[in-house]
């Protein structure tokens, strides 16, 4: 006997960019079918014509590449379906298990009224469900209504929430197709998802109620409801409605920010999941441990500085080639680095690489590794930031001038020769190296702070150093 392939989808609108929460419910959709040999599919949901815009779609297709979360086979544009999901309506009222309804706006607008004085949530009152088509009105484009059950319970055993009931007489007889003949998104969904072999549903909380609905459609047709997992959503810091500041932003947002995809993985799929105490999952072990049974029922809550942390270690466990790639890169991202950008070439790129042992283990994303490698491609002469101007003083300035005749005799400059060289002139002068390290800092690098000295030097290398330092020098 073999077991039916696992199918996820990930079924974003093209309304906005992807955001957050939309990534981490991609995510999940992808551990799941790759924990179990299955495919997750990508559905747009463009059905919104208004709404939807083609620089949605890119921003959804480029975070999901960036965030390296692909999908199998070709995407699924909801929109062009528009004719099968009519099929499947017409199909419904062929059955007589939908009806066509002529009820006008001003119908509905009272209907509804009706419903709110006496406190009901079912809107609609079923005025055509039982009446003869030939009492329709010519002048009313109808709408086909799905005849849903009016007594018992519909169920939804779902994976997150567990057994959840609703009450059918509390439920309308909702709308498959409109007026105008196009299909509603709860239809839409049913049908896709059914045609596209989903086995399984993972998508937030706030579609819970969607699921009673789409299931009585699926009674409807006589097909099997997929698997339903609905995930709390994420709240901010303080258990509110996540705001812009507290991180409800675009993946694209991140990316710009300077955090790691595996960095942005890991973090999202601790939001809401978890497996024992384990933080750090490399991309093997968390498809190995995912499971909705791991997935909570409170809302994650969305911590920036727990996320810099996990994007921090990610940085200092990279290798060095990769995040001199990664900055390379990220500079697309961020506004005004196209500066930067023009000033990488093959000289500066081994320097940064000869770098990056140290200002990876400083920095949190990839803004703070950008920089701290600034002094590599700053230019002479250095604009001094106030603590380095501060720092140098005319007597420090005469230090540098002396600094730069001890500096200029070394034959083979490396980080070792250089430290030799400094540790005798700092003996020479009875001076502590610490008072010769940090005046050499301020007019090799422009701040008070930077990687180790030694490491600035020989970076930097003989030639740059001692006109930076000439620079600063008086006599
Ligand atoms: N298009 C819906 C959304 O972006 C998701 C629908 C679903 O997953 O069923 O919220």
């Amino acid at each position: 006997m073999t077991t039916p392939q696992i199918v996820t989808r990930f079924a974003p609108s093209p309304t906005g960019f992807l955001h957050i929460g939309g990534a981490r419910t991609a995510l999940f959709n992808w551990l799941y079918a790759k924990k179990h040999g299955g495919k997750m599919l990508l559905r747009i949901e463009d059905t919104d014509r208004e709404r939807s815009t083609k620089e949605a779609i890119e921003a959804i297709l480029d975070g999901l590449k960036w965030l390296e979360l692909g999908w199998d086979g070709d995407v699924i544009y909801q929109f062009s379906r528009a004719a099968r999901h009519r099929e499947v309506a017409e199909r419904l009222l062929a059955d007589g298990k939908a009806y066509r309804c002529y009820a006008t706006a001003e119908e509905l607008a009272a209907m509804r009224e009706r419903a709110r004085a006496e406190g009901r949530t079912r809107l609609y009152d079923g005025m055509w469900r039982d009446r003869d088509p030939a009492a329709a009105p010519s002048d009313v484009k109808p709408t086909i209504r799905l005849r849903a059950p009016q007594t018992g319970e519909t169920v939804i055993e779902d994976q997150v929430q567990g057994r959840v009931v609703w009450q059918n007489e509390n439920l309308d007889d909702l709308v498959l197709l409109r007026g105008d003949g196009t299909p509603t998104y709860m239809l839409a969904v049913v049908v896709d998802d059914h045609d596209m072999g989903v086995t399984h549903v993972i998508r937030g909380d706030d579609h819970l109620i969607n699921a009673a609905r789409q299931k009585q459609i699926y009674d409807a047709m006589g097909w099997a409801l997929p698997s339903m997992s609905h995930i709390p959503l994420i709240h901010g810091p303080d258990g509110s409605k996540l705001s812009k500041r507290h991180g409800a932003l675009g993946v694209d947002a991140y990316r710009a920010m300077g955090y790691l995809p595996a960095a942005l993985r890991n973090y999202l799929v601790r939001l809401g999941w978890s497996h024992g105490d384990q933080e750090i999952f490399s991309t093997e072990e968390m498809i190995a441990a995912f499971d909705l049974s791991g997935v909570g029922r409170a809302a994650a809550r969305f911590d920036f500085a727990k996320l810099e942390n996990l994007n921090g270690h990610y940085i200092r466990n990279a290798d060095d080639q990769s995040l001199v790639k990664m900055f390379e890169d990220v500079l697309d991202y961020v506004p005004g680095r196209g500066e930067l950008k023009a000033k990488l070439n093959d000289t500066t790129r081994a320097q940064l690489l000869k770098a990056m042992p140290a200002l990876k283990e400083r920095a949190k994303t990839l803004i703070e590794l950008i920089d701290g490698a600034y002094f590599i491609f700053a230019d002479r002469p250095l604009e001094l930031d106030a603590k380095a101007a501060a720092l140098l003083t005319s007597e420090n300035r005469k230090l540098i001038g002396l600094l730069h005749s001890a500096l200029e005799k070394v034959e083979t400059w490396s980080a070792a020769s250089t430290e030799a060289a400094l540790r005798i002139f700092a003996e020479e002068n009875s001076l502590k190296l610490g008072a010769v390290a940090q005046p050499l800092r301020a007019a090799l690098t422009g701040r008070t702070t930077s990687p180790g000295i030694f490491e600035v030097l020989d970076v930097l290398g003989c030639q740059e150093s001692l006109g930076r330092l000439e620079d600063q020098a008086t006599t």
